[in-house]
């Protein structure tokens, strides 16, 4: 019996070491486990930090992107305002001193005292001595210079805003060429006699107006004046 209690005493002894390293080792795979996934944690926390770092870099970077364009954007539009340019009004001045004689009349007929008929015209009727210089009526470019078969010799003047101003009656010898440029009030020709549907009525100047083709009350354009 009491070798049976020895061997007993003996093995219960090396159990109880078995039992130790047993609780020993699964200590150490526990800590291990834990340590383990202690480590995997720590690391997706990193990992999502870097994650939300990222993109806050690129907001940064769109932030200086958006103030870097800004001033671009406004330069062209202050170049488009700076190239305007200011169109001069159009003046105008008759294109001699005297009263008118025969007014415009293209709607009705008017009573003609040369030809002793009814018929329209065209333009106006200015007084003014034989040989006394006629002006241009407004700036503008000569546009033809000729013989009109009832007017007599004429110069046709283009202006701005689609405005031709004629002025017939004139001596043969005129003062410009087509294609010439005149400013307002320079002389252009000399009054004459050259006009055969008018010859009755004396010394003056036949001055007619059209605009965009269409013929014009000439004293409307003389309205718009030199103010
Ligand atoms: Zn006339």
């Amino acid at each position: 019996m009491s070798d049976n209690k020895h061997s007993g005493r003996g093995l219960s002894g090396k159990g109880y070491y078995i039992a130790l390293m047993l609780c020993a080792a699964a200590i150490a795979t526990t800590s291990y486990l834990y340590y383990r996934n202690t480590t995997q944690a720590q690391q997706a926390v990193v990992q999502e930090t870097v994650g939300v770092d990222i993109p806050a870099g690129t907001m940064g970077t769109e932030d200086v992107a958006v103030v870097a364009t800004q001033p671009q954007a406004s330069v062209p539009a202050t170049d488009a305002t700076t190239p305007a340019t200011v169109k001069k009004p159009l003046q105008t001045v008759s294109p001699v001193s005297g009263e008118t004689i025969t007014g415009y009349s293209m709607e009705a007929l008017s009573y003609n005292q040369t030809t002793r008929d009814w018929r329209v015209h065209n333009g106006i009727d200015l007084a003014a001595e034989d040989g006394a210089p006629v002006c241009a009526a407004a700036d503008g470019e000569v546009y033809t210079v000729y013989e009109d078969d009832s007017l007599g010799y004429t110069v046709v003047i283009r202006h701005n805003d689609g405005y031709t101003s004629c002025y017939a009656n004139l001596t043969e010898d005129t003062a410009v060429m087509p294609g010439d440029t005149v400013t307002m009030g320079q002389t252009i020709g000399y009054v004459g006699s050259s006009a055969i549907v008018e010859t009755a009525l004396g010394s003056h100047v036949h001055f007619s107006v059209t605009q965009n083709n269409e013929p014009i009350d000439p004293a409307e354009f003389l309205a718009i004046g030199s103010g």
